[in-house]
């Protein structure tokens, strides 16, 4: 079946077809790690999920690398107000970013390369922008891109060419400006001792350090090669992030950068995007303590479209755990179904169509619940048989390689729980009943059951 696409380059869906048969190539932009994620930011990492899962289940080998921002002017602000080093700081937000992606149960990505350590081949790129007299030193002793060198500078984002003529005598040296503003960017930030403490790297230009946007080029062709499938982030990417990209790495290169440019919409509250400035954000950790789980979080995330906005509220969180609920009931009642009869229609291809529709997921979904409610009645009715229940089973296996929250791996026990455990299969084994008792009650205490089952004994939460 073909995949298409919505490129935000084209502005169109187009039929996807990789560099190499049966291989995308996927970037995809990570986080800064200056502080803990949002879930606004995860609403775009569940989507690159989604992308990649459907990717596979439609036969793709992906190989996807998702860099992790480690030096920029956040995380150097934050290092030097807490008077550590970079790396101390940035750890622990990487080691939170990894727990949370796997609390959400995104699958984990061939690489997720640190800024840092690609500094290097930053440099590289950047030598060869200033021979080409693409990029000049400004008088702050910082190296910038002239946007007037690369004729096709603003494709990405639409820009009009009446507002690159004003703002290309300009220069900019911040990471994060916008349209209006679109000017020479930097690619290499002289050291300031004020604002950067001792943070620095050497290169031909002098101490400094890299811009953002070079940071992904670098570590695109580093890892990808110099042309790559699909690229993806939020929105606010755009401009300027992905069009400095292009413009850095094409004239670098010689070459396209990326056959296809997609973009996620932002999750709002209120009506306003989620964002660390305006303080309107939950971390994943914040509704995990309110007692919701991962699975339900990216339910939520995931269900909407991911070309359209999503405004989070909590009482959409309580429909997607009821959502969930269905779908759990609806397995449990398959595994215990003793009726008789014929295999209700399949709703995978219609599933499918909508997926290979520009990831169309809340169409997916809705076939999906159809088949759930007529499937219901018919298990009301008796209808539906061990046979028929096992296919049924197995379709949802299939569906749930996309979706990711269907079939659950069994909860983390935590490690001194497990030893409670052993220690009274031990017991047990011993004969020592008495304190085989003790192990299970303290277990109890601690809100675990015991399970025996044909493989062995395991915990179950209460
Ligand atoms: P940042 O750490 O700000 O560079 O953002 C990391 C990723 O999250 C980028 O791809 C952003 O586009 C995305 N992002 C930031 N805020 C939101 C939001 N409210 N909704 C969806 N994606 C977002
Ligand atoms: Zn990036």
């Amino acid at each position: 079946m073909d995949l298409k696409l919505f490129n935000t380059e084209t502005r169109v869906k187009e039929i996807f077809k990789p560099i190499s048969p049966g291989l995308v190539k996927l970037y995809t932009c990570g986080p800064t790690i200056y502080n803990f994620a949002h879930i606004g930011n995860f609403r775009t990492y569940v989507f690159e999920d989604i992308l990649r899962r459907t990717f596979e289940f439609f036969g793709y080998k992906v190989e996807q690398a998702m860099n992790l921002t480690d030096v920029d002017d956040k995380t150097i602000r934050g290092a030097l107000a807490q008077h550590i080093s970079l790396d101390d700081f940035t750890k622990v937000y990487k080691k939170a970013f990894f727990e949370d992606l796997k609390s959400l149960h995104i699958e984990p990505v061939e690489y997720y390369p640190e800024a840092t350590h690609y500094i290097k081949q930053m440099i590289v790129m950047i030598e060869e922008l200033v021979s080409q007299e693409i990029a000049y030193k400004g008088q702050d002793g910082s190296i910038y891109f002239s946007i007037t060198k690369f004729p096709s500078y603003g494709r990405l984002s639409h820009l009009d060419k009446q507002d690159l003529q004003v703002g290309a005598s300009e220069r900019v040296a911040a990471d994060e400006y916008d349209k209006e503003s679109a000017s020479d960017f930097v690619l290499w930030k002289a050291f300031d001792p004020e604002r950067d403490g001792d943070i620095y790297w050497e290169s031909p230009f002098g101490k400094g350090r890299p811009g953002w946007h070079i940071e992904c080029s670098a570590m695109a062709s580093a890892l990808l090669g110099n042309t790559i499938d699909v690229h993806v982030g939020g929105v606010d990417n755009i401009f300027p992030h992905h069009e400095n990209e292009i413009a850095q790495s094409e004239a670098c290169f010689g070459c396209q950068f990326v056959k296809y440019w997609l973009h996620a919409e932002h999750l709002l509250v209120d009506h306003k995007k989620m964002s660390k400035s305006l303080g309107n954000f939950y971390t994943l950790r914040d509704l995990l303590d309110k007692g919701y789980t991962g699975h339900e979080v990216r339910y939520m995330l995931l269900q909407t479209h991911y070309r359209t906005q999503l405004n989070f509220t909590l009482q959409g969180l309580d429909a997607a755990r009821f959502s969930l609920q269905r779908l759990h009931d609806f397995v449990f009642r398959l595994e215990n179904a003793s009726g008789q009869g014929t295999a209700p229609a399949s709703f995978l291809p219609a599933f499918e169509e909508y997926l290979a529709d520009d990831f169309n997921i809340s169409g997916a979904l809705s076939v999906l619940f159809d088949f759930i409610r007529d499937t219901n009645s018919l298990i009301d009715q008796g209808k539906v048989g061990p046979n028929e229940a096992s296919h049924i089973l197995s379709l949802l296996k299939k569906v749930d390689k996309v979706l990711g929250v269907i079939f659950l791996p069994p909860p983390e026990v935590p490690p001194h729980l497990e030893e409670l455990l052993q220690k009274r299969v031990q017991a047990r084994k011993e004969k020592n009943f008495a304190e085989a008792d003790k192990m299970r009650d303290a277990l109890l205490l601690e809100g675990y059951l015991i399970e025996d089952t044909p493989t062995g004994a395991r915990l179950k939460k209460k």
